[in-house]
């Protein structure tokens, strides 16, 4: 009996399994035709300085799935990087984003834009050139380019990451570390990078004012981040109370829902006559 069960048991995990691999399996299968069909829209989220002036803003992926509906980056970046669609679809958001900046420009509002760089995409030997190619194509001035990328990016491969950051960096290019603080990669990579920014990320920054551990953490990364002149940014800034104590921590700019929701790019664009 105990055994028959065990097997059942077995049987069962094998059949959730297969199970969860077919899901997997169609989500990519849809992604690959949400690149023909060009279901993915870029939306743009506002960031501000302590005064409450917009300086910028951070490009968001949107996938509208006609029959799943509007998929969450969180659930489909990870299998476009599985699968090696990434590549299509980050060096296209690099394209918009581009494209996007040379029409700020022109229209003589420019303001910086922020891109999310999956560590897949940084590592192929062709990113630089790619990238390269790309805002010399679009015309866009790179200095108001800043890539996000994650600590998962900097505990392997060191001196490649170095040189691969030094060679954006003389083109104009500026480095942020997204979600800093949830990874796992040592400190000791922030005095050896040219980076621009850290992001505070949101789990830091939802607790506050009222949790003192999380309070301590943000007021360490905030005086960290100023004597290695870097800036700092806090995502996910959703009260009053945050941001009061954000400004008062340092911080020299704010992003989240309080300030503005992410909203098409284009539309955004637009309404500044660009
Ligand atoms: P992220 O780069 O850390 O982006 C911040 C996320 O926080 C976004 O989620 C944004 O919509 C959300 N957010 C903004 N303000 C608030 C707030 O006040 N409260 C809360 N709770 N959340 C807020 P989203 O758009 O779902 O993106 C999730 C993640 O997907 C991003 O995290 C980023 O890692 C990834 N992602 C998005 N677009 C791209 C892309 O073009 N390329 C790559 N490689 N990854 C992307
Ligand atoms: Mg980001
Ligand atoms: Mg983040
Ligand atoms: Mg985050």
């Amino acid at each position: 009996r105990a055994k028959a069960a065990g097997r059942n048991r077995v049987a069962f995990f094998e059949a959730l399994m297969h199970v969860e691999v077919q899901d997997r399996l169609h989500l990519e299968r849809d992604l690959r035709e949400a690149l023909l069909l060009e279901q993915f829209h870029l939306h743009l989220q506002s960031q501000f300085n302590a005064e409450g002036t917009e300086i910028g803003g951070e490009l968001l992926l949107r996938w509208q799935h006609p029959l799943r509906g509007a998929v969450s980056p969180l659930q489909f970046i990870p299998v476009a990087e599985d699968s090696g669609l990434i590549i299509e679809l980050g060096n296209r958001v690099l394209r918009q984003a581009c494209l996007a900046l040379a029409r700020l420009q022109k229209a003589g509002c420019l303001q910086s834009l922020s891109v999310n760089v999956s560590p897949r995409q940084f590592r192929r030997d062709d990113f630089v050139d790619g990238l390269r190619r790309i805002i010399f194509e679009t015309g866009a001035p790179a200095s108001f380019l800043i890539l996000e990328v994650t600590e998962g990016l900097l505990i392997e491969n060191w001196q490649d990451t170095i040189a691969r950051m030094s060679e954006l960096g003389a083109m104009g290019l500026r480095f942020s570390i997204d979600d800093f603080g949830t990874g796992y990669s040592s400190l000791a990579y922030l005095k050896k990078l040219p980076l621009y920014e850290l992001k505070v990320d949101k789990s830091f920054v939802q607790d506050t004012p009222s949790d003192p551990n999380d309070t301590v953490i943000v007021e360490a990364v905030v005086s960290m981040a100023k004597h290695l002149n870097l800036r700092v940014v806090a995502e996910g800034v959703e009260t009053q109370a945050q941001r009061d104590f954000l400004v008062a921590a340092g911080c020299d700019c704010l992003q989240g829902y309080l300030l503005a929701r992410p909203g098409p790019l284009e539309d955004w664009l637009l309404k500044r006559g660009a």
